[in-house]
């Protein structure tokens, strides 16, 4: 088996459907979608964002890390 060649990595433009442009790591240099995160709410990374954020803010508090101490 020869099978060791890494696939290359690019920042791959992806153009969605809906006009959005953004860019995401895959072995393609070009994407096109037809649903993104902006035009599907399911995808979205919104709700998980504010709910990683809150986390973080328990964390800051929890752990003093406020920069006021
Ligand atoms: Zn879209």
């Amino acid at each position: 088996m020869q099978e060791k060649i890494q696939p290359t990595y690019y920042q791959a433009k992806v153009t969605c459907n809906c006009g959005n442009e953004f860019t995401t790591g895959s072995t393609k240099q070009e994407i096109h979608v037809e649903i993104c995160s902006k035009c599907h709410p399911f995808y979205t990374g919104q709700q998980k964002a504010v709910a990683a954020r809150g986390r973080i803010e328990q964390f800051n508090r929890k752990y003093g890390v406020q920069g006021n101490n």
